[in-house]
């Protein structure tokens, strides 16, 4: 067993080393242009590509056209939220949201309230989880857009998607979802959740960093968005720029690996995971579990340890690599806005670690870690 153990699979995964080899080749023999159309090497990459969006596609019950290639899920966010304001404004102008979203759907909301959108942030119970009722409450006539998480990143809650798609759909208003950290986590299928934008990332399901795709529903409103990138108008022209065809080849073998393996790899995860919370749980005094229990990811745990300072909790974790709050804002020492949204303090947000397996944690790292949390916690204590 190497150390540090690394328990941080929500923040990034590393790449698989089957959808490595078959990247590979098109970084050299491969290396075409996918949107030359005149010669066998761009041939070679565009027939790479169209396969690899059907792997996506697949993946969430979609039809390969729906999907477009991005960097990754912040700019699929950004495509689907200002991409929809461009063709709503100024008649609609109002979306709903929650609190505990990404940054990547916050701060985009954000930018456009300073252009005259309103947002409607709306406030998760204890647990992480809106309700049907509080999204109706919210409706407007002006309403364009619906954008709620699939899961949350740092808590692992999973919204009522299929819920929220019956009354977008019903209201008929758009609804985008950013499910990031549920692609390859769990089974996603848009066309039962009427889904009707999806982000994804490749990063997350051990693609590489910097792949990603939107998908856009194929003859609905939402296919009338509008590009954020302009150019030689590539991916239908909803995004320009020559694609990361090694990039996107690794994104279509990872989800087609994805929707293989992820019931072995879930059962498997679920096992682990319970097994860490629950050793701690009766191990360690005055800790508290946050999140949903019952509907939460297979693989995370996020855990407040009271009596301990945050900062040095989280220093003092050497051999293990877990995040408190979200990697994506710990350049700021600011508490977690998520575990502060669903009602912890600031001292107990700063003492809250998240835990998260993926599919190389063995199960003697799991043991080392229950060890090692609960020394390292007596200590500092
Ligand atoms: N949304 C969620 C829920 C995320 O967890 C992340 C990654 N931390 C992102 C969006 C951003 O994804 P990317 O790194 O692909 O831009």
């Amino acid at each position: 067993m190497k150390l540090p153990i690394y328990l941080d699979y929500n923040s990034t995964t590393p790449v698989d080393s089957r959808v490595l080899e078959k990247m590979l080749p098109f970084f050299s023999e491969n290396f075409g242009n996918s949107a030359s159309r005149s010669h066998l090497f761009g041939w070679k990459a565009q027939e790479a590509v169209e396969n690899a969006r059907e792997q996506v596609a697949n993946l969430i019950n979609a039809e390969s056209k729906e999907i477009v290639f991005t960097s990754g899920a912040t700019e699929s966010n950004n495509l689907a939220i200002k991409g929809l304001f461009e063709i709503n404004y100024p008649n609609k102008k109002h979306i709903i949201t929650i609190q505990t979203e990404h940054k990547a759907v916050l701060d985009v909301c954000k930018h456009l309230e300073k252009l005259g959108v309103e947002v409607t942030y709306l406030q998760p119970d204890y647990t992480g989880l809106i309700t049907i009722e509080q999204i109706k409450n919210a409706l407007r006539p002006d309403t364009f857009l619906i954008s709620v998480m699939y899961a949350n990143n740092e808590i692992g809650t999973i919204q009522p998607m299929k819920k929220i798609g019956e009354l977008a759909q019903e209201h008929n208003i758009l609804f985008h979802t950013d499910a990031t950290q549920a692609i390859g986590k769990l089974e996603i299928d848009v066309q039962k959740d009427n889904i009707d934008l999806l982000s994804l990332s490749g990063h997350k399901l051990y693609a590489p960093k910097g792949i990603g795709a939107l998908f856009i529903r194929k003859n609905s409103r939402a296919s009338k968005l509008i590009a954020q990138m302009d150019g030689g108008k590539h991916e239908r022209g909803f995004r320009s720029g020559t694609l990361n065809v090694t990039g996107i080849v690794g994104l279509g073998e990872a989800c087609e690996l994805a929707k293989k393996e992820l019931t072995t790899d879930n059962q498997r995860l679920i096992m682990l995971r319970n097994k860490l919370e629950s050793e701690i749980l009766q191990n360690i005094s005055d800790v508290k579990v946050n999140g949903n229990i019952t509907n939460r990811l297979p693989n995370l745990t996020n855990i407040s340890f009271g009596g301990v300072d945050g900062e040095t909790l989280l220093m003092s974790f050497r051999d293990i690599a877990v995040s408190s709050g979200s990697a994506c804002t710990s350049a700021s020492v600011e508490p977690s806005y998520v575990l502060k949204s669903i009602g912890l303090s600031d001292v107990m947000a700063y003492a809250s670690i998240r835990f998260s397996l993926g599919k190389y944690t063995s199960q003697a790292e799991i043991d080392f870690t229950i060890k090692y949390v609960k020394e390292t916690v007596e200590l500092l204590r």
